[in-house]
């Protein structure tokens, strides 16, 4: 199978390609079955050369590096994976991010992806009612939740017609994610055009301190441009009160963002929706599929209460198109241009799942992070953790530094032991993280996990 032509045959089925689209997905499937052998975090090593010889390689060549570098690569199927918001895959949608690629369609605009621009309308119509928002919603698909975040930012300016005004401010709570700075300073708002309101006792936003902010623009004379709701923050997965936070955004008459990028996917079950209660009250709401339900990267949507909004704040007539059938292009619905038909990896996902199937991925994460917090003695930690699947923890009475020494030996001793923990720095020091989306995750490696940490304090207060 050596010889390999560098573009599929259009005349015949190619065995070459065949034989080595098969080898890769061997190749693939054997690093999923061989995860539990090796620690999630490889360590560094040697990889191939990053630039193309001179001459061409053959497919056994070209296997064999991607071999290298897969052998370098983290690993989010390993049971002990839970570092961080990436958990292992779907397999249905591995496949269509294949089928993807193969059919190379292009998400900008409908004659280059007829079918695909239907499904991603209909996909995103169809989590926009699930997360309770109004006839005439819609969305597009992003690269991910920092690009939700910023579109939903600039779309909100735009509707509220604030394009030209670079004082506006954009309001939101101390947890919420850095994604958001960045879209301030792209949008080239004032230094201080990201206005940070404290947390409560469990990481929510203070809805008292937020009217406040809003009277002392009032005074200032400087508009609200939105406020950014964040349902599941990064550390410890607080859902800001986003009832509340819609009425002020009401009477205030500004746009009310939510970053769902953790918890909106709760919404998708019956049992686990009352979580982000109040989510249809928003403007718009980014989603990130690729964290929790383990849609293939990227995968993340943005869902606009008014899905006109969004051609209203990126249209520029696309000239060189034929008009799109049935409303906007998805290139005229966003920043990008060309995009990768990522929806087929979501479409295929959810329908290999089931609602069942959905329900059992977040009722299953509640209950590890339950276990383990069950396991964890809160004499000697404070535990941070909200009502989804991540939870955060520190020594009580800790100082910054010695909780960065206590949060670097523990996770070295857990990598020791193929168990990845995350260290952020939150409220001036280091915890820390877990996140209990990995569904190999066993109730064992819980108990032990918790058991560790509980020793971990016990041995640095000797
Ligand atoms: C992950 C995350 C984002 C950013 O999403 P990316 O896909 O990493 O760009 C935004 N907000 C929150 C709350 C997140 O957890």
């Amino acid at each position: 199978m050596d010889r390999l032509a560098p573009f599929a045959s259009p005349d015949g089925l190619d065995p070459q390609l065949q034989t080595f689209l098969e080898e890769a997905s061997a190749q693939l499937c054997r690093w999923f079955g061989s995860a539990n052998q090796r620690s999630p975090l490889p360590s560094l090593r040697l990889l191939p050369h990053a630039f193309p010889e001179t001459e061409g390689l053959g497919a056994q060549h070209l296997l064999d590096d991607l071999q290298q570098v897969m052998d370098g690569a983290y690993q989010p199927s390993h049971p002990g994976a839970l570092a961080h918001l990436d958990p292992p895959p779907n397999t249905a949608s591995i496949a269509a991010e294949l089928i993807c690629a193969g059919l190379n369609n292009n998400l900008l605009a409908e004659e280059l992806s007829p079918s695909l621009s239907q499904l991603e309308r209909q996909l995103c119509g169809w989590f926009a009612s699930r997360l309770d928002l109004p006839e005439g919603a819609g969305g597009v698909a992003a690269s991910g939740g920092t690009l939700s975040n910023l579109t939903a930012l600039v779309t909100a300016r735009h509707s509220l017609g604030l394009d030209a005004v670079s004082n506006a401010v954009v309001l939101t709570s101390d947890d919420a994610h850095v994604s958001l700075a960045k879209a301030c300073r792209v949008m080239g708002l004032h230094a201080d055009g990201l206005r940070r309101i404290p947390v409560d006792g469990h990481g929510c936003l203070r809805v008292d301190v937020l009217q406040q902010e809003l009277n002392n623009l009032a005074t200032e004379q400087r508009p609200c441009l939105a406020i950014v709701a964040t349902a599941g923050t990064t550390v410890r997965g607080a859902i800001d009160p986003l009832r509340a936070i819609a009425k002020m955004a009401k009477t205030h008459g500004t746009w009310l963002h939510v970053d769902g990028a953790i918890g909106a996917v709760f919404a998708l079950s019956e049992k686990t929706r009352s979580l982000v209660d109040g989510s249809g009250e928003a403007d718009s709401i980014t989603v990130n599929p690729q964290k929790l339900l383990g849609i293939a990267k990227t995968s993340s949507l943005l869902l606009v209460r008014d899905v006109s909004k969004l051609e209203a704040a990126f249209g520029t007539g696309l000239p060189y198109m034929e008009p799109a059938a049935f409303g906007a292009h998805g290139g005229e619905m966003g920043l990008q241009g060309s995009r990768p038909a990522e929806i087929l990896k979501l479409w295929l996902g959810l329908r290999q799942l089931g609602m069942e199937g959905i329900h059992s991925l977040l009722f299953n994460a509640l209950a590890r992070r339950e276990r383990l917090q069950r396991c964890l003695d809160d004499q000697a930690l404070d535990v941070r953790s909200g009502p989804l699947h991540l939870l955060s923890c520190a020594p009580k009475n800790a100082d910054c530094d010695s909780s960065e020494r206590w949060s670097a030996q523990l996770r070295q001793r857990l990598l020791d032991e193929q168990i990845m923990v995350s260290r952020p720095q939150y409220q001036g020091l280091h915890h820390i993280k877990m996140v209990l989306g990995n569904p190999h995750t066993s109730n064992a490696l819980i108990d032990h996990l918790g058991m560790c940490i509980n020793q971990s304090i016990a041995r640095s207060e000797h």
